[in-house]
């Protein structure tokens, strides 16, 4: 027995029922948002992450499954959505607007416990080409949805935002002069982070108490990225999304500016608990060679902690379980069930070579709400349906029975 590796998972019944409802809920929310599908590579050149996420992150240091490929190129497996799909809006030639949703598996080598996979799966949305406010509210109301609509109690949105570049080069000085006079207290990480990459430390977790009086870009915004903030505030408020702000929030990954969020939810506990995060992330395509700046705003939200904070639905995973008396009428039931099928209901069956007694045990362990059964009743244009939250029995007319079930 050869078994997985450390930090996989295979997601099995009835624990996939969840996973189901959450990717089914996400690929509606997209539509209903529009947002188009995208499919991307699960391989990329190594290039992209460590320009696009920034060589100095945790991501790219630590945690990149980089191998070189029979070719002598290095590939990575991909660790996040954003570069992929900003690269792939390049590549294309991508002027204008595109809104679009992904969904798959991530990989990040990381010393696996609670929430913290080595391969984890995201859905992911970008709203490319959009500089103004409406991105971040939109990209923002969708994640507080799709997490609303799976069931996720007590979702709260942390907030921030980081400023842009030319707000940050008087900011960062300020920073860098608080870090050094604090060095002393800074854990080896940070202090190696305080000069290249100081904001970096603002949300270091061992540096907490350190960095709680260190000055925040916040209040050290330019008034276009001000307004641009207190517009995406009042855009949250006009749409009902509470929200709290995080003034030490700044994300590791080297692409953002501007709005930075997560959204958490007490359902999900562990020490990683962010069930999402993203923002805007303007020098992203730059970054990656683009020529022409590409504004735009994503999120990932983590799709294995989500369904371990959705609650279990007590709705039935089949509408009707089709048992059989006797071998004989195998035939007649199995294009009954290509029927019903065929209409749109969940439909299963076990086959007419088992006693009915087997096929009820089946019937139960299968979820339905309701049992059919085709005995002898068909002969006369009749079968007889069994509701399995009451017990009730009735024998109806097929057709009778169709609508029922339907109902
Ligand atoms: P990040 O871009 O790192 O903030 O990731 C976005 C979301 O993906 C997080 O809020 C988590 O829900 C999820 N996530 C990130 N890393 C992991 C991991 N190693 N295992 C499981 N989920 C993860």
């Amino acid at each position: 027995m050869i078994p997985r590796l450390k930090g996989t998972d295979d997601i099995l019944p009835p624990e996939s029922a969840r996973w189901r409802r959450l990717l089914r809920g996400f690929d509606d929310l997209a539509a209903r948002y529009g947002y188009d599908l995208v499919l991307m590579p699960v391989l990329e050149a190594t290039e992209l992450f460590a320009r696009g996420v920034g060589a100095d992150t945790e991501v790219v240091q630590k945690q990149m499954y980089t191998f070189e490929d029979r070719g002598g190129r290095s590939v990575t497996l991909r660790p996040e959505f954003t570069a992929g799909i900003v690269r792939a809006y390049v590549e294309a030639g991508g002027t204008g607007v595109m809104k679009v949703a992904a969904s798959g598996p991530q990989f990040r080598y990381e010393q696996p416990q609670k929430g913290r996979r080595r391969q984890f799966h995201q859905v992911d949305l970008e709203y490319l080409g959009e500089p103004g406010p409406r991105a971040d509210i939109e990209v923002i109301e969708m994640s507080h949805r799709l997490l609303a609509e799976a069931g996720v109690p007590g979702i709260t949105v942390h907030l921030n935002s980081i400023g842009d570049a030319s707000d940050r080069a008087t900011y960062r000085d300020l920073l860098r002069d608080f870090l050094h006079g604090v060095a002393n207290e800074l854990s080896p990480d940070s202090r190696r982070r305080m000069d290249d990459n100081p904001l970096r430390v603002l949300d270091s977790k061992v540096d907490k108490d350190v960095v709680a009086a260190a000055p925040v870009p916040l209040d050290h915004l330019g008034a276009e990225t001000a307004a641009h903030f207190a517009a995406v505030r009042s855009g949250l408020d006009a749409a009902g999304i509470g929200y709290e702000i995080a003034p030490r929030l700044v994300r590791g990954l080297d692409y953002y500016n501007r709005t930075v969020f997560e959204v958490f939810s007490p359902a999900f506990e562990a020490a990683q608990s962010s069930l999402g995060g993203g923002g805007r992330y303007d020098p992203l395509g730059e970054l990656i060679g683009s020529r022409l700046p590409v504004p735009g705003v994503g999120v990932a939200m983590g799709c294995d902690r989500i369904v371990a904070a959705m609650p279990d639905l007590e709705s039935p995973r089949l509408d009707v379980f089709v048992a059989v008396a006797g071998a004989a009428r195998e035939d007649v039931a199995s294009s009954w069930v290509r029927r019903l099928r065929a209409e749109g209901l969940r439909v299963d069956w076990a086959g007419g070579d088992r006693s009915l007694k087997s096929q009820f045990k089946a019937a139960d362990r299968s979820g339905a709400a309701a049992v059919a059964v085709i005995g002898d009743e068909w002969e006369r244009g009749e079968v007889r349906v069994k509701s399995m939250a009451t017990g009730e029995e009735v024998t109806m007319d097929i057709e009778e029975a169709v609508a029922w079930l339907h109902r």
